[in-house]
């Protein structure tokens, strides 16, 4: 099918031609046979590289040409900032990228054509009630079968039935690779079900086993030129001119092979050389640096305690051809579009407590399978599982290659978010009753894979009970309302759990160290805590030795509860040192995270303790300048001797503490120094912006920071 002859906005047409695209794939024509441009809710399950961004860009230009307004939901941040730059890229429509605060209703975001959100951010714009969302008539759901995924899945079903509920006449488009059980989703969301196995580059599924890969009906020898077998798949496809991922179970595994590989190619280029220098300049410092050293020869390691610079750079890096080899965690397989000539599929087991080593499911290996081929440049792709010994050889096309990939299942009643959506369900006014709650839940999927269910209505007056109890919602005879607590910890996108955890435990009266605080919020249901080590062990009990008495919480006796304080206590010592301006690198040594992973608690924690803040500033008055004051060293990383020059555009913990500790502790002390002195120490054009920024909030007597999120501020010296 041609894409000229469709009834598509012209710049649209000539965007796809500059990019080679003229005729549609056999299973994208299938799609638009069956109502892809007239608004019709399709479920499109076809492999990877088969051209589903292209088909949700279909129809959302129609949709847009029909006057309408689009909304693409992606699981991950990554994953939106990368569509977000697919679409900017045809110009002419309008495109929006809604990932952060989630008190917000950014409405700014209304004026685009496209919004690209993640599920967490599109629900926080649902509970804060945002005009511009009954102006959506498309959705796109890429990577629909998260539905099914255990801690991410109620919230993406909610939000679908939430805004099919508000929006009749909702084109629905769910995108997938792999679904185990397509016809019951396309069911229910009314949707046309296209499935293919078609590909624009033909994939070899194979096992390895003693210097041979083994694929159905076909064999291809692998020379070893190293006793190890992985890096001689890799060796192999490299020096044929492929490029190869190498899926590992483990952050460590995926450092280790990249060391190793790294050694084995040597050489690396000018451009891999560049790719190192670059990654270099992202950290204070220049040793010890793993992944520059290895990036340097050409091999790289992905996984999700990077930093999301270097992560772009390597993934530039590799679309560019210059890096030959990325080992990975299974997070690179979940949508990023970073296709390889070969795919190996190392470690194909996982621990799972109480079962120990399983087999990863079916779908996850297809997310990996499907990367190998890249479409134009590979002339085919291999995804290549490696067999320890002969018998595991059948067992492995059994197990992964020729299996049937898992249904997905509803999470929406599991999860312990239910509570939450239960209370965002009354707050914005969706449902008013008991009987309405259970009208709504029956639109989900969970209540279309469960129709005799009879838990449902336990479930419900359960979260009822406890919201009630919370004083989150009120019942007067039938009707709910929620009560100003439930709304704001509805607004704020807090679990109810977690206000509640707060407010009982954070009182008046009481000295509130920042041990204490974090602790309380590291330990809530909303923070993602980092795993406890058995080296952790030691370092917990020496701080409980000495600061016991900082803490609220007192240590449970149940195992499984300790488990979460300590884990809890763990992530808060990690914030509390940054809150100390302890440097990143002795934080990541100390604790034994990376880069990625400091960046990611110090993004929660600053989430956590703003809407912290505000339940406490509305209910406990008096504690709230004291948490505002934390919260601010926090997010920046700073002691309390440095908020004043904080509040500083442009300076951040590293130059308000040179500042402070050449004896400029506040803004007036710096415009006094005058400009040459300051510009030693933080460089000329800086210290002219900051002189100028403090003459200049003198003279309008108004801070005008606040739109950059910076406290305001206030001369006096806080404590
Ligand atoms: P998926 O989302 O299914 O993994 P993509 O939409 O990312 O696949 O498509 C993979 C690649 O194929 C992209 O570079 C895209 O531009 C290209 N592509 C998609 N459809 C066509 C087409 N009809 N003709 C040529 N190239 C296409």
């Amino acid at each position: 099918m041609d894409i000229q002859s469709l009834p598509l906005p012209e710049p649209f047409i000539r965007a796809c031609k500059n990019k080679g695209i003229t005729s549609l794939y056999p299973p994208q024509a299938e799609c638009v046979h069956n109502g892809l441009l007239e608004g019709k809710n399709l479920l499109i399950s076809i492999p990877t590289a088969s051209g589903k961004t292209l088909l949700a860009e279909m129809a959302m230009w129609s949709r847009i040409g029909a006057g309408g307004k689009c909304l693409y939901i992606v699981p991950l941040r990554a994953l939106a900032a990368e569509k977000y730059d697919e679409f900017s890229k045809k110009g002419v429509i309008r495109v929006g990228i809604a990932t952060g605060d989630f008190d917000r209703t950014d409405s700014y975001l209304g004026d685009n054509d496209i919004i690209v959100a993640t599920s967490e951010k599109t629900d926080s714009l649902l509970r804060n009630k945002t005009p511009w969302l009954s102006r959506i008539t498309c959705i796109i759901l890429d990577e629909v079968h998260l539905i099914g995924s255990e801690n991410r899945g109620a919230t993406l079903e909610m939000v679908i039935t939430k805004l099919r509920y508000t929006n009749p006449g909702l084109q629905v488009i769910g995108l997938s690779a792999t679904i185990g059980n397509p016809g019951q989703l396309a069911e229910w969301l009314d949707a046309k079900l296209v499935t293919s196995s078609w590909r624009p580059v033909d994939l070899k599924q194979g096992v390895y086993y003693d210097g041979k890969i083994r694929f159905a009906g076909s064999e291809r020898p692998v020379h070893a030129k190293t006793k190890h077998d992985d890096l001689n798949l890799c060796l192999d496809t490299i020096e044929e001119g492929g490029q190869c991922l190498v899926f590992v179970s483990s952050r460590r595994n995926a450092e280790g092979f990249a060391k190793k590989a790294a050694g084995a190619l040597k050489a690396g280029t000018p451009d891999t050389r560049e790719l190192g220098r670059q990654i270099r300049k992202l950290r204070d410092r220049d040793e010890g640096n793993l992944l520059a050293d290895c990036v340097e020869k050409g091999a790289a390691f992905h996984h999700a305690g990077l930093l999301r610079q270097e992560r772009a750079i390597i993934e530039e890096g590799f679309r560019n051809g210059f890096i030959e080899v990325i080992s990975a965690t299974p997070t690179l397989a979940a949508g990023l579009n970073l296709p390889a000539r070969r795919v190996i599929i190392r470690d194909y087991s996982r621990f799972s407590s109480g079962l120990g080593m399983v087999p990863i499911p079916v779908g996850e290996y297809h997310q990996m399978a499907g990367r190998a081929g890249r479409p134009h440049l590979d002339p085919y792709g291999e995804a290549v599982l490696i067999a320890k010994d002969a018998p595991t050889v059948e067992r492995l096309f059994d197990t992964f290659i020729d299996a049937e990939t898992e249904r997905i299942d509803s999470q929406c009643v599991d999860d312990n978010s239910l509570c939450a959506h239960i209370l965002s369900l009354i707050a914005t006014g969706f449902a008013s009753d008991e009987q309405a709650l259970t009208e709504f839940m029956n639109r989900t999927f969970y209540v279309h894979q469960h129709p005799k269910t009879r838990s449902l209505p336990r479930i419900i007056s359960d979260a009822i009970r406890f919201l009630t109890q919370a004083e989150m919602i009120h019942q007067s005879e039938q009707t709910l309302s929620a009560t100003s607590l439930g709304n704001l910890v509805s607004r704020l996108y807090l679990n109810p759990c977690t206000a509640r955890l707060i407010l009982e435990n954070l009182k008046p009266g009481k000295t509130l160290t920042l041990i204490g605080l974090l602790h309380v919020i590291c330990v809530s249901p909303d923070m993602q805590r980092l795993y406890l080590k058995s080296a952790d062990t030691q370092m917990l009990r020496t701080f409980l030795f000495k600061h016991n008495d900082d803490l609220i919480l007192p240590l449970p006796f149940e195992q499984e509860e300790e488990e979460l304080w300590l884990s809890g206590l763990k992530t808060a010592l990690v914030l509390g040192d940054w809150a100390d301006e302890i440097s990143e690198k002795q934080i990541e040594e100390r604790y034994g995270i990376g880069a990625g992973d400091l960046y990611n608690i110090v993004d929660s924690g600053k989430w956590l303790l703003h809407a912290t803040e505000r339940l406490v500033s509305t209910h406990i008055p008096e504690l709230g300048k004291t948490i505002a004051t934390l919260a601010t060293r926090v997010h920046h990383g700073i002691k309390a001797e440095l908020l004043p020059l904080i509040t500083l555009r442009n300076i951040g913990r590293v130059r308000a503490r040179t500042l402070f500790n050449a004896g400029y502790p506040d803004p007036e002390s710096v415009a006094k120094a005058g400009v040459s002195r300051i510009a030693r120490l933080i460089g000329e054009g800086i210290a002219r912006q900051v002189i100028e920024e403090i003459s200049g909030v003198k003279k309008s007597g108004k801070s005008g920071f606040e739109a950059e999120n910076k406290p305001e501020y206030k001369p006096q010296k806080l404590t």
